[in-house]
Order: C-alpha cells, then sequence, then structure tokens
C-alpha cells in the first residue's frame, strides 16, 4: 500500500501564532483515520495540507515516499465544511463534474444528486446539495485517500446516514482510505478503525478567543 506521510510539519498563517507543530503522522491508503479533538487545534489547516492545498512552514508530506502530486493525478482529496468555496462559480455543476473526471452515474445517484441540478450554477444549489456535489467531485478513479473535514454538516440525519453507508462500500470496494475529521465521536467510532486526538500530536498553545 501507499503512504501518506505528515514528517515535523510546522504551520503558521502570515505571521500568526503557530497552528501546527511538529505534527507526524503516517496513514496507508485504504485506511480508515478519524482526527478528533476540540476546536482550533488545526484539524483543518491538517486537513488542507494533506490535501496539498497548503505547503507546510517547516516539514514534509510525502505519497508514496515522494513529494504530493500537484498536477492532474491527485491521490489526496478534500472534502470540507464550505462547499460554496471549492466549486467554481463560472461553472454550471455538470461542468464542474467533468472537469473532475466524475461519469459513474451510481455514484452521482448514490449521492443523492437529481438530474436537474447538473443545468444549475453553484449559487442555486442548498448547502446540503452542494456538499453532495463536493463529494462526488472528490470521489474520481484516481482518488486512494478522501479527507472529510465536517463534510455532512449541512445534510439532515437521513441524508447523513445514507451517505455514509455508501461511502463505506465504495471505500471498501475501491479500497480507498478515509481521514474522517469530526466531532460526532459517534461517527467516529462507525467509520474508523483508528481514532487520533489531534492535541496529543499537535502541541501548541490555543487562543481562547477560538474556542
Ligand atoms: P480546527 O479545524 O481544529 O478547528 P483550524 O485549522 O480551523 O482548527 O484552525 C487552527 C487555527 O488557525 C485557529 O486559531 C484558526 O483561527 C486559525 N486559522 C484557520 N484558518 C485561518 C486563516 N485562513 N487565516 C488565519 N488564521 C486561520
Ligand atoms: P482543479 O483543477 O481540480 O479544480 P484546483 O487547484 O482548482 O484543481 O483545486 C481542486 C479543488 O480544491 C477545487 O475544488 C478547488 O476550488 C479547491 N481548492 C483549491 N485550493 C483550495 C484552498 N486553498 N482551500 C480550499 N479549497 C481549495
Amino acid at each position: 500500500a501507499t503512504t501518506l506521510e505528515v514528517k515535523d510539519v510546522s504551520f503558521r498563517y502570515a505571521n500568526g501564532p503557530w497552528v501546527l507543530n511538529n505534527v507526524s503522522l503516517t496513514i496507508e491508503d485504504g485506511e480508515r483515520v478519524a482526527l478528533v479533538g476540540p476546536s482550533g487545534y488545526g484539524k483543518s489547516t491538517l486537513a488542507k495540507i494533506m490535501a496539498g492545498y497548503l505547503k507546510p512552514v517547516k516539514g514534509t508530506v510525502l505519497w508514496g515516499g515522494k513529494a504530493l502530486p500537484k498536477d492532474e493525478y491527485r491521490p489526496v482529496q478534500l472534502v470540507y465544511q464550505h462547499p460554496e468555496k471549492a466549486l467554481n462559480s463560472r461553472w454550471k455543476m455538470k461542468h464542474s463534474l467533468a472537469e473532475a473526471g466524475v461519469q459513474d452515474p451510481e455514484i452521482i445517484r448514490e449521492v443523492g444528486i437529481r438530474e436537474k441540478w447538473l443545468e444549475r450554477w453553484p449559487n442555486e444549489l442548498s448547502g446540503g446539495e452542494l456538499q453532495r456535489f463536493c463529494l462526488v467531485r472528490a470521489l474520481g478513479e484516481q482518488t486512494r485517500i478522501l479527507i472529510a473535514d465536517e463534510m455532512t454538516t449541512m445534510l439532515d440525519a437521513v441524508n447523513q446516514a445514507h451517505i455514509w453507508q455508501f461511502l463505506l462500500s465504495h471505500a471498501d470496494k475501491k479500497k480507498m482510505g478515509i481521514i474522517l475529521i469530526t466531532h460526532n465521536m459517534y461517527l467516529a467510532k462507525q467509520v474508523a478503525t483508528r481514532i487520533i486526538d489531534v492535541p496529543s500530536i499537535n502541541n501548541i498553545s490555543v487562543r481562547t478567543d477560538d474556542l
């Protein structure tokens, strides 16, 4: 299996305080891991670093022993809380999916996307609908690890349960790993075989105005 290695990663935004301090973590593709811990401990920042959206200030992220690919081949995909930021506002939904190379109609159907939504612009969909689009976008053939950062927060319980059920069977079938970031311990225990308490791997002082 290919591993995703976070090695001695430290990060700060601009001249702000350090939000990641010497974080190291190894995840196998196919593995299911949950990252848990209170707000402000850098979980979302770590997710963006693991997906290659942010560059570590110190340390490295390796995929199969090499620098994380930044071109068309993106083995690590991130779906996060703010779906509107991840979709191109000038593209209809069908264009966004085509551009991401997602064609499998079964995946589109299972995630609960209706045919008529494909003709809409991002601002014509609800937060929950956008989250589903972002999830489908992230499930291209090349995806080896899906990072789900509070991904289903805008969905009701029934839809959440259905999506997770689908996602776990999809992950099994494709041997795709999942890194789940959540405050929901129940979900973490259902999805993950390893639960990592982020404050125990990221030794920072959290500003109380963030809590
Ligand atoms: P968590 O996901 O554990 O709640 P985050 O990674 O979202 O943690 O945030 C860690 C810290 O980084 C917080 O203090 C947060 O305010 C700060 N932070 C997050 N995003 C930005 C940003 N774009 N610019 C500046 N500071 C940020
Ligand atoms: P692509 O060609 O696949 O759109 P991008 O570099 O635009 O490649 O990014 C892939 C996805 O990640 C897109 O949905 C994009 O909007 C989103 N994305 C890019 N950079 C960031 C970032 N800094 N924070 C969050 N999402 C990002």
